[in-house]
């Protein structure tokens, strides 16, 4: 059982460089027992959370208490906001089917992203007018799910409270504030029509999304540039409601994982490489989780490692700072399946100077290193789907992921179906590749909760 865990070994005809390496970044490889003991506190805190007892996971309540059931209807309009780029959506749904989507995107610039927050959501609201006025919908009333992929305080499926900002967001004077109520206000300066229905994570969005196209998806998972994770927990379980929720047997736990941590409980996993990219961050000592899995962060751990063999003498020249991305982390491991070196040793060339030279044993080094990166950020977020599975404890359950790491990097789904198997071997599931729960999840979101509003009325 334990072997399945390693990765596979550095091979070089220098043996001892090779087994120097090996041992300079031996902390970053993972044994099956570590991950047993990271899977234990992570049940604990979970527990903790749900029941209000300091934690480092939020475990927040959503308030989303359903799934789609084929039934969503209407026209909305869905926001996606987390990463760089801002998107605003138009989406009709027919008996829970997407006849027509309408998308546009809007770049964030740095000054809004780092500026006062009501710069940001004026902003957002003038992205939304110049949609609608773009598409002539200026005379129409909308519905409006709001995708904000922050940590939140949420009292509704439709209010909610920023609690802190990750990963490239730090805007002032927004925590502690009402979200979903600022955007309306803005939104209502432009004298538009449109009502915030609903405002939800990303990870519920995938849900949603997810268990759109397979019932028996129950977890929804982002690996992006961020990561985190939510699932259907039984509503007993959950001690924070802020309204009746006597028929609600079900509900959307957002975990907030990316968190993990934080209070000092899992300091055992971290290294030396993990301090230096935290230090540099924007955001120092806060989702220190996510900062071993996130897209943000691989290529400046990749850095880190590569630096520091390079003090050693044990790797030609030190990469510069923040050149090597997640691009190439994927790039390196896809060159490493593949048994080829030429687009590692060129990236390889970019980063470190192209004075610098470099061997194609250099090339396998920094290959080696993307592997162990990678091999660990599929460990950790397998930790967290196996706990989920086991606590959801159904005969078989869907999990929706999505983002840009999923995506993109060549074997990350491969080792996560392996070690969510090594984990949890008596709890079948699948991963499944949601598509745009951020937007399409948003809107079936949106009409889920105007359902229920018919219903209670
Ligand atoms: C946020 C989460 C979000 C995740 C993925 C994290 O930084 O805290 O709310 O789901 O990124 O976008
Ligand atoms: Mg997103």
């Amino acid at each position: 059982w334990e072997d399945h865990f390693l990765p596979t070994p550095l091979r070089l005809d220098d043996k001892i460089r090779a087994q120097k390496i090996e041992a300079r970044i031996s902390k970053m490889v993972l044994c099956g027992a570590t991950l047993r003991r990271v899977a234990d506190v992570f049940e604990h805190e979970i527990e903790a959370g749900l029941q209000e007892r300091p934690s480092s996971l939020q475990m927040e309540n959503t308030y989303v208490p359903e799934l789609p059931d084929g039934t969503e209807e209407g026209s909305f309009l869905a926001l996606d906001l987390g990463g760089t780029n801002f998107r605003v959506l138009f989406l009709e749904l027919r008996s829970g089917q997407l006849v027509q989507e309408k998308v546009k995107q809007y770049h964030i610039s740095d000054a809004l992203r780092l500026g006062p927050g009501d710069d940001l959501f004026n902003f957002l609201a003038d992205c939304v007018q110049d949609f609608i006025c773009a598409e002539g919908m200026e005379n129409d009333t909308f519905s409006l799910g709001f995708t904000f992929s922050f940590p939140m305080k949420q009292h509704s499926i439709s209010s909610g409270e920023l609690i802190t900002w990750t990963k490239s967001f730090k805007c002032g004077g927004l925590e502690g504030v009402d979200v979903a109520a600022l955007l309306q206000q803005c939104l209502r300066a432009r004298n538009l029509d449109v009502t915030v229905r609903v405002l939800l994570n990303d990870t519920t969005g995938t849900l949603v999304a997810g268990a759109h196209a397979d019932p028996a998806v129950g977890i929804g998972v982002i690996l992006g540039t961020g990561s985190n994770g939510c699932y259907m927990e039984r509503a007993e379980r959950v001690q924070h409601w802020e309204r009746p929720h006597q028929t609600v047997h079900d509900v959307c736990v957002d975990v907030e994982w990316g968190a993990f941590g934080d209070n000092g409980c899992l300091n055992f996993l971290r290294t030396e490489f993990d301090d230096e990219v935290d230090a540099r961050s924007l955001l120092v000592a806060s989702f220190t989780f996510e900062k071993y899995i996130g897209g943000k962060y691989l290529g400046e751990i990749l850095t880190s490692v590569l630096s520091a063999l390079a003090r050693d003498k044990l790797f030609p020249a030190a990469p510069r700072p923040s050149f090597l991305q997640t691009a190439h982390v994927s790039l390196f491991e896809e060159e490493n399946c593949a048994g080829e070196v030429s687009r590692t040793l060129a990236a390889l060339h970019d980063a470190c100077g192209a004075d610098v030279t470099l061997s194609s044993a250099d090339a396998l080094v920094a290959q080696h290193v993307a592997h162990v990166i990678s091999n660990r950020a599929a460990q950790l977020v397998s930790v967290c789907i196996s706990t989920l599975l086991r606590r959801m404890d159904r005969p078989y359950v869907g999990v929706a992921v999505d983002g840009s790491v999923y995506k993109h990097h060549p074997r990350i789904a491969h080792l996560m179906d392996k070690y969510i198997t090594l984990l949890a071997p008596d709890h079948p599931f699948s991963l499944r590749g949601a598509e745009d729960g951020s937007g399409k999840g948003s809107a079936l979101t949106a009409a889920i909760a105007a359902r229920i509003a018919v219903r209670e009325s």
